[in-house]
């Protein structure tokens, strides 16, 4: 009889580690809370090699028509004027595009809706997931890829809680076919940046609607960055009817007042022609949260419960590695379990060495990175290292160099 994995959490995590864990003759079952499957959030995903040689693994056919090419990144300033322009290689891709490769390539009866987790009891012998609707399932490992908010993790490490690392992104799409055809021209192919005091805009080419990467029907995808100290994000997150929300506000609920500051400041503090096409999206916002888990497995008498993904450890977005760093874990956790054969326990004790030591990098990676926007408070004279106003040289020197800080960081597990 194969070994059975119980997975919590059916975005891209869950996904990648139920294929990588049937790869090594393992049965795996993802259970997904949501009833349908799950929504594009409409934002582009920046891709690295790792993630890719993963996606192979798992039998994706990922190629350069999964996402957009970018040669070239560029600096504009507040008027609009490019200020640096050097090369640079990325692919960037769509959420929406990697999950249904994903979703596809697995069997129907591995991937179950409508399943909502509530806690898990694990013994010497296996682990027994328990629903909300009172079901049980039984197999020899449970796996929490339940994103940021993780019930997995609540019940063994309760006061592990994302941080709110003091500013938020605002995030905007537009469709191609929208764009104005000099703006089109000047910046679409490019990885652009525009650098407000103590804030950073990015805006990058991603694949359009249905994930089509042809010319003319991709799209445009913009973030920014914002200071944002607890009294404005408590404004930002009450809705049209007065209500607060705790840490997201859905999209359509926010409110009228919002969306037009938030243009406005767009045509007063950033180079026009991104200016222009924020002013036409449809922007919504979200806070940016650091968090770090103090174990990654777990059970007793024997570990048999593992986090991976946004469960274990969430960076923040600078390095564009998220969903990266999840397929690293499911690759280590696979690799882990097919090395050490019946026993679990010391194939989770690898898993937790290798990938602890990785998250914990990637997150103070990303956390010097957007260092300079939460000190945005502190008064220039009290801000140290990181902390300090970035110039547009530091900024593209950083955005070449993280790709090789992801590689070392990747390559010096275990
Ligand atoms: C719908 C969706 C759209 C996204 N779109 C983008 C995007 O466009 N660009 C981008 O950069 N990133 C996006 N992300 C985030 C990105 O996928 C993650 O940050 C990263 O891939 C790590 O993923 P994860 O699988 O660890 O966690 P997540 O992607 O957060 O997934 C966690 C999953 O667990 C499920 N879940 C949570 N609690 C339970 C429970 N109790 N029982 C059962 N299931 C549960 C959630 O519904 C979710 O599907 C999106 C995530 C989701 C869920």
């Amino acid at each position: 009889m194969p070994k059975r994995a119980l997975i919590i959490g059916g975005s891209l995590g869950g996904l990648i580690a139920a294929h990588l864990l049937r790869g090594i003759g393992w049965d795996a079952v993802v259970f997904e809370r949501n009833a349908e499957d799950l929504p594009s959030r409409g934002a582009g995903l920046g891709t690295h090699q790792h993630l890719i040689d993963i996606l192979h693994r798992c039998g994706i056919a990922f190629d350069d028509s999964m996402g957009v090419r970018v040669t070239a990144v560029l600096c504009l300033d507040r008027d609009g004027r490019i200020v640096l322009r050097e090369k640079t290689e990325r692919l960037m891709s769509g959420w929406a595009r990697l999950y249904r490769s994903l979703r596809e390539a697995l069997p129907e009866e591995c991937y179950r809706l409508n399943h909502t987790f509530t806690r898990v009891e694990a013994d010497a012998h296996g682990a027994t997931a328990i629903f909300a609707d009172g079901t049980r399932e039984r197999g020899d490992l449970l796996i929490g890829a339940d994103g940021i908010r993780s019930t997995v993790r609540a019940q063994f490490l309760p006061d592990a809680q994302p941080l709110y690392a003091g500013y938020i992104v605002w995030r905007a799409m537009l469709d191609e076919r929208e764009i104005p055809e000099n703006i089109r021209a000047e910046i679409f192919p490019a990885y652009t940046f525009c650098l407000p005091q103590d804030e950073q805009v990015i805006g990058y080419p991603v694949p359009g609607r249905d994930n089509d990467t042809e010319a003319g029907r991709r799209a445009y995808n913009m973030v920014w960055y914002r200071p944002t100290d607890a009294a404005m994000l408590a404004d930002l997150l009450t809705d049209k009817s007065g209500r607060p929300h705790e840490l997201a506000i859905p999209p359509p609920l926010i409110r009228p007042d919002i969306i037009a500051g938030i243009k406005a400041a767009a045509r007063a503090r950033i180079a026009p022609q991104i200016a222009e096409l924020f002013a036409r999206s449809a922007p919504f916002l979200q806070p940016i949260f650091d968090l770090e888990s103090s174990a990654i497995a777990f059970g007793a008498p024997v570990q048999r419960v593992a986090l991976l993904g946004d469960a274990a450890f969430v960076a923040r977005p600078h390095v564009g590695a998220g969903v990266t760093k999840a397929a690293l874990d499911a690759a280590s956790l696979a690799d882990a379990l097919a090395a050490h054969g019946d026993d679990i326990a010391a194939a989770l004790a690898r898993y937790g060495r290798e990938e602890m030591r990785f998250g914990r990098g990637l997150v103070a990676m990303a956390r010097e990175e957007g260092a300079y926007i939460e000190a945005a408070f502190k008064p220039l004279q009290e801000r140290r290292g990181a902390e300090r106003p970035r110039d547009i040289h530091s900024l593209v020197a950083a955005h070449h160099a993280s790709r090789d800080r992801l590689r070392a960081l990747a390559a010096a597990r275990g």
